[in-house]
């Protein structure tokens, strides 16, 4: 069966297709800088590469260079031969606690939550649309990254702001990351042969953006990210958890304007605000050269990532396995191995070499004996894990 996954933005698609009979991706592309003079078009198959420049006027145009591609490669010739297509949803507000079919209502309840993503969820409500008009027949699933989250108890996703205002408002911890976290927890099992519903993690996304989530007899039970995809864990350019009144403090000082606030926190700050960088392979480069903000920057890193390892910890109870994923999850042996030897009171203990071994780009265990704690890598496959609840969600 092929099915195709969309992620579609206000200016970017990037797809994949996939033949789900063996869980495999047959081609991958982007198409970019939509709506803008100069729009680019890459598909990769068959060993290949397929690209095109030319504007790029509309989501619509962008789907028809899609599929020209698709043709020129002879992966697929028209949308309509497609058993299903899933679309990543970043915000699903309230009112999705799964994945959905497409239908005007669960259209409708995407566009209500589009104050809660006002950067997302245009780009994506535009990809569902142009996609149905273009693929007569074919069923749509929506797939969202706060759905995972959604079984968190409502004591751990309130804020303590008054009540009435925050249920009116619908402010309250949404998460985000929730469709990687949900596939590293279900490999995780699988790897290590638990039953889903027994097994107990604290699963780490992190990549530019990054985040930690407690999963309980394989259920979110708490995650750092909030209403926003700004709390938690420092990252490539936003703060993580920071005092509110260090805000109000800039302001008053006069070092921040109301219309500023945004940018300051989620672009300005994290790892490039405190050092000049935000890729962790820049920061690491620099400590080599005795930089010692780079080196502040990776500590602060570390240190924030370990105090939610030991709060999940203290949330779950008894834990299986930490699973480390995304750029710096799955890639930054200097970071694991700083965290891993922090928490060895835990049981939490790796293999020097293991952990040193970039031969595995799989699953795979870092465990040195003595271990009570698991620990594993496991590479993030967020379009697969669409492509996978999609077939679900067609196949009822
Ligand atoms: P992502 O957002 O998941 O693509 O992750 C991006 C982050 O992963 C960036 O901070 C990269 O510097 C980091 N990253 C990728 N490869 C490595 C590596 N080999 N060592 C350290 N960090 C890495």
């Amino acid at each position: 069966m092929k099915i195709l996954v969309l992620n579609s933005g206000s200016s970017s698609i990037k797809f994949q297709l996939f033949l789900m009979d063996k869980n495999e991706s047959i081609a991958s592309g982007l198409i970019e800088q939509i709506g803008q003079e100069n729009g680019h078009a890459v598909l990769k198959a068959n060993g290949e590469k397929y690209e095109k420049f030319v504007q790029i006027k509309d989501h619509h145009v962008g789907l028809d260079i899609m599929n020209e591609l698709f043709r020129e490669s002879g992966v697929l010739h028209d949308l309509k031969e497609l058993d299903g297509i899933g679309h990543r949803i970043v915000h699903g507000g309230e009112s999705f606690k799964s994945s959905a079919l497409v239908t005007p209502d669960v259209i409708k309840k995407i566009e209500d939550a589009v104050v809660l993503a006002p950067l997302h969820n245009p780009g994506h409500l535009a990809g569902i649309k142009t996609a149905m008009s273009q693929s007569g027949d074919v069923p749509h699933v929506v797939v969202f990254d706060t759905v995972f989250h959604q079984t968190m108890p409502e004591y751990a996703y309130r804020y303590a702001i008054p009540y009435d205002l925050a249920k009116k408002q619908h402010v309250r911890r949404y998460g985000a990351h929730g469709t990687s976290h949900h596939y590293v927890s279900m490999q995780g099992a699988k790897f290590l042969g638990i039953p889903y519903e027994n097994f107990n993690a604290i699963t780490l996304h992190l990549g530019n953006g990054a985040s930690v989530c407690a999963v309980k007899n394989g259920k979110c039970v708490e995650t750092s990210m909030g209403l926003t995809p700004l709390e938690g864990l420092i990252m490539g350019t936003r703060s993580g958890d920071i005092d509110p009144a260090v805000i109000t403090y800039l302001m008053r000082q006069g070092e921040l304007k109301a219309d500023e606030i945004d940018t300051f926190l989620n672009k300005k700050s994290g790892l490039l605000g405190i050092c000049g960088t935000n890729d962790m392979r820049d920061v690491e480069e620099r400590i080599e050269k005795g930089d010692e903000r780079a080196k502040l920057a990776f500590d602060m890193f570390a240190h924030r990532l370990k105090k939610y390892i030991g709060a999940y910890y203290a949330v779950i109870g008894k834990v299986d396995a930490i699973i480390f994923t995304g750029g710096i999850g799955e890639n930054d042996q200097d970071m694991r191995q700083k965290v891993c030897d922090e928490l060895a009171h835990f049981g939490i203990k790796i293999d020097a070499n293991l952990n040193k071994d970039r031969s595995n780009k799989g699953d795979r265990c870092l465990d040195a004996s003595g271990a009570t704690i698991k620990t594993l890598v496991i590479p993030t496959n967020e379009e697969l894990m669409i492509a996978t609840e999609t077939l679900k969600l067609i196949k009822k």
